[in-house]
């Protein structure tokens, strides 16, 4: 077992030789990195990448079969996962075992829902798919809503902190609440509403659905609009359509409302139109502070859902270094280790390896794994976390959050990597939802070190942040960070990176064609890596916790538990 000291050294040599012309940051301490003999056996940047292409080859082959929850590509990517932390000697880290079981529930609408509008002077039916969709979380075969009277609510928010409640003064409950999405700094582009052009959480349709069934409403339906959601209507359309997974729940989601739903900008425009209101002038009030819901009209709603209900069990693997000094104290990384499987109904190549996504942050969590578990445990827990069901709704981190095995309180942080850089080395390093925590300062100090900038997401409306699995440690409070390499590529600049980037985004996201190839260049991959265990490796030898920036959503649910540690 080395001494952690050199092994940190090392680290910053071996990126120091690697930079070429660009000047680096260095430190007294890398000055004085000596002792070669007992480093000898230490991994080089060219040895983690080795290693990721190695646990990348593996994971995206088609023999894993695209790796859904509940097939027999999941029994082959967790036999792998385990085998890996068993051979490097890291701890089951799940109280002696090294997975957890999580319960999921797959839902699929087997009929064609209406929904039907019933009123005095106005009647409408809009179809599945094309007007609408309409769905359930309510695990049982059947569900529906009868002459349910309307409300609109605006943006659909009640956030005490901004002293915001969309709410205020009515009384939803067996109603039907219709919702705007994305939030009021979006629609006003005011920085001084919410977070500006930013999202912010109430900006997501989760949360509106989570706010509007705990205000007791019977069926929430957001309007879309291609502009504040981030996508067009074929993503609601398509990815609202087929089976919807979600946990099993033992309550089978009873406390949640009825019927979840969207409504296109035409319907609602028509639906409004019936009941005399104006949709853009209320769309405009609804974005103003004091604004107060409207009832529309004698306008009710009908729809009725039948369900094919299934359930199956998958796995998140858990492993973990124990402090030395303070155990019950952690760090959390985490990695999705699902994708998409395989579509039968597809002629020729049907199998979505999922090899950026996300075979390259199960294979980082590897390599991170590899590099903690070679030097002297710390003073905290170092927890390595690859979840499933990221692709069916953040669900393995979700039920993790939820049934957490290392305490929240003293949950220092959680690093999320999901998807990794494949095109070589970048000077920036981009935070997803910035300026959120002080984890970027840690990040931003761990970037200066290697020579690298920080900077925010370039499309932050779109809400990223809260489409990956670090958002369910932030939900519970757990500052948690998502940074990866950026676009400005250290040797064909920024439009280069940008293009590739986009040729991704294009060709091969959530496609068959995300396939795993041999020349890849990872050396920017590494060099996250790199980035990645100098912040942890710093928080796990400090007694800081690290705190939500004034005016984050979740600053409030931290500081409550912040009184248990
Ligand atoms: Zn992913």
């Amino acid at each position: 077992m080395l001494n952690r000291t050199p092994f940190l050294i090392i680290l910053s040599v071996l990126f120091l030789a690697s930079c070429g012309e660009r000047p680096i940051v260095q430190t007294s301490e890398t000055i004085t990195a000596t002792d070669s003999d007992s480093l000898s056996n230490l991994p080089t940047g060219a040895d983690i990448e080795a290693m990721l292409h190695e646990h990348v080859a593996i994971l995206a082959s088609d023999e894993f079969e695209g790796r859904a929850p509940a097939t027999a590509g999941e029994e082959k990517t967790i036999s792998y996962l385990m085998e890996q932390f068993e051979a490097l000697g890291i701890a089951p880290g799940n109280n002696g075992s090294y997975f957890q079981s999580v319960d999921v529930t797959e839902i699929t609408t087997s009929n064609n829902p209406v929904l039907q509008i019933q009123g005095n002077s106005y009647e409408a039916s809009f179809n599945y798919g094309e007007q609408m969709m309409a769905g359930t979380q309510h695990q049982i075969p059947a569900i529906s809503v009868q002459d349910s009277e309307m409300v609109f609510v605006g943006y659909g928010i009640v956030a005490p902190e901004r002293n915001w409640n969309d709410y205020e003064g009515i009384n939803v409950t067996d109603k039907t609440v219709v919702i705007l999405v994305n939030d009021p700094g979006y629609a006003t582009q005011d920085p001084s509403l919410f977070n500006g052009n930013a999202m912010t959480y109430y900006g997501r349709w989760t949360y509106k659905y989570e706010e509007a069934a705990r205000q007791g409403a019977a069926a929430a339906l957001i309007v879309h609009e291609t502009g504040p959601a981030g996508y067009g209507w074929e993503v609601v359309s398509n990815s609202w359509s087929g089976p919807q997974i979600g946990l099993t729940s033992s309550n089978l989601n009873d406390d949640l409302t009825d019927i979840e739903g969207w409504l296109t900008l035409d319907s609602a425009e028509a639906l409004f139109a019936g009941a005399d209101l104006n949709y853009q002038e209320l769309k405009t009030a609804a974005a103003q502070p004091g604004f107060t819901a409207v009832e529309m009209s004698d306008l009710k709603v009908s729809v009725s859902i039948e369900n094919a209900v299934r359930t199956s069990t998958s796995q998140n693997v858990i492993a973990a270094i124990p402090g030395a000094t303070r155990p019950e104290e952690s760090i959390i990384y985490t990695a999705h280790w699902d994708h998409l499987g395989i579509n039968p109904d597809m002629e020729g190549d049907n199998i979505f390896n999922g090899a950026s996504d996300n075979a390259t942050g199960t294979a980082g969590l590897l390599a991170l794994a590899y590099l903690h578990s070679q030097q002297a445990p710390v003073d905290r827990s170092i927890v390595f976390l690859a979840v499933t069901a990221e692709e069916s709704g953040l669900l393995g981190s979700q039920w993790y959050a939820e049934n957490p095995v290392y305490p929240i309180s003293t949950t220092v942080a959680n690093i999320n990597i999901d998807n990794m850089n494949t095109i070589g080395r970048m000077q920036d390093v981009v935070v997803v939802g910035a300026r959120s925590s002080e984890l970027e300062n840690y990040l931003e100090q761990a970037a200066q070190s290697q020579g690298r900038y920080i900077k925010s997401e370039p499309t932050p409306e779109r809400g990223y942040y809260y489409r990956s699995d670090h958002f369910n440690f932030a939900k519970v409070g757990i500052p948690a960070l998502y940074a990866e390499s950026g676009e400005d590529h250290i040797e064909f600049g920024l439009e280069y990176g940008a293009s590739q980037a986009q040729d991704y985004t294009d060709n091969r996201y959530h496609a068959a064609s995300d396939e795993y190839d041999p020349d890849w260049d990872l050396s920017g991959a590494a060099e996250d890596i790199s980035l990645y265990f100098n912040i942890v490796n710093t928080l796990a030898q400090e007694t800081n916790y690290p705190a939500w920036f004034e005016g984050n959503e979740f600053k409030a649910i931290r500081d409550s538990t912040a009184s248990q540690r």
